[in-house]
């Protein structure tokens, strides 16, 4: 397998530059293009409009890199899956599938693990591994949508990882994924949420891309920040959403501010009104997760505390939304699954 290329998470032009090189034409390229990634075959032997010969000799030059799909839990109540994907080295990763009104959404993971260490976050407790190729990440969605034959309609990267310490490899499967060949999902529907990687921001806002972007806010002080989150001491709240704000007004496109709740932490009234009026002040939209408790020690607050800070909240300067993270029973918060197995 060594010399071998994996011809999975290559983009069309480099496609065409590897079919050159073996002395095929230049036309194959697309055909295997529709193969990997429309029609989602998993090997040479399911693309029947190439000759036996080419199969063959694609056999011997290259291969096509399959996740394994380790293991699936289904909650009921919602419908939600949770995938746990084993990569070829073994490691583990897991994606999420939710079905929402209308949307069938993938969560997508970026790394194996995380180095961002976040206190709140399963996936910070493995430290970090490595970062996902292109291959891994588009194949959560390929292999979702092929074996469970499901046509997705939103992405979301929350899944494991720091997008934005993985990023060439996000955004070029993020264009993959948003290839009218490939899916048609335009990149409006995809969204990158990262924790705060400023300089990351600042180059996603000058290569003007149309994928959504949401920052991890989860605290309206430095210092409570900082603990939840430790890139907050290098990068703090004023700095991140001073970069917000220089997006959407290049870009024109608004950011979701997330924020998990912590009881005793950050739901304070204070802390919903100093959230409410940042969200104005940046022009920012809110999106608040309860905790999906971990084994760590912090608490999800009650159904009360919760009802308070929303209304605290208010949505009469920003678009606020409460995203219970589905699948409560089946640990679909990130990393869950992916921690208790090792
Ligand atoms: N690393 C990126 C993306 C992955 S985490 C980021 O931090 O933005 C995606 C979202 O899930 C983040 O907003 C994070 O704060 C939140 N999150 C992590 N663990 C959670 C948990 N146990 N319950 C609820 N939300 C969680
Ligand atoms: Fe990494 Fe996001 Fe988890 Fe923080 S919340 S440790 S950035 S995956």
């Amino acid at each position: 397998m060594k010399n071998k290329q994996n011809l999975k998470g290559l983009t069309l032009p480099q496609l065409e530059e590897f079919f050159l090189k073996i002395g095929e034409k230049r036309f194959r390229a697309e055909q295997v293009f529709l193969w990997i990634y429309n029609k989602k075959a998993k090997s040479f032997d399911e693309m029947t409009n190439l000759s036996k010969a080419t199969r063959e000799k694609l056999k011997e030059l290259a291969y096509i890199e399959n996740l394994e799909i380790a293991q699936v839990q289904v909650d009921s109540e919602s419908n939600t899956h949770k995938f746990l994907f084993q990569l070829i080295d073994g490691k583990k990763i897991e994606s999420v599938l939710l079905f929402g009104n209308k949307r069938k959404t993938v969560c997508i993971s970026s790394q194996v693990g995380c180095a961002v260490d976040c206190g709140f976050c399963a996936t910070a407790q493995m430290g970090l591994f490595r970062n996902l190729t292109v291959s891994e990440i588009i194949d959560q969605l390929l292999t979702i949508e092929r074996d469970f034959e499901v046509k997705v309609t939103n992405i979301v990267f929350m899944g494991m990882g720091e997008p934005f310490h993985n990023y060439e490899n996000v955004i070029e499967s993020a264009k993959l994924m948003s290839d009218e060949k490939v899916t048609g999902i335009s990149q409006r529907k995809i969204t990158i949420s990262t924790s705060g990687v400023l300089p990351k921001i600042r180059r996603f806002t000058d290569e003007n891309h149309n994928f959504k972007l949401a920052i991890s806010l989860n605290a309206t002080d430095n210092e409570t920040r900082t603990k939840l989150m430790p890139l907050n001491a290098k990068w703090p709240i004023e700095a991140l959403l001073e970069e917000s704000k220089f997006y959407s007004e290049k870009n024109r496109n608004k950011i979701t501010l997330e924020y998990v709740l912590l009881e005793g932490i950050n739901d304070s009234i204070e802390d919903a009104k100093r959230f409410s009026k940042w969200c104005a002040e940046y022009n920012c939209k809110a999106n608040v997760i309860p905790y999906n408790p971990t084994n760590s020690d912090y608490k999800r607050p009650s159904k009360e505390k919760i009802e308070r800070f929303m209304a605290a909240l208010g949505d009469k300067y920003a678009s606020v939304t409460l995203r219970d993270t589905g699948g409560k029973g089946i640990k679909a918060a990130c990393g869950q699954l992916a921690v208790e197995q090792d």
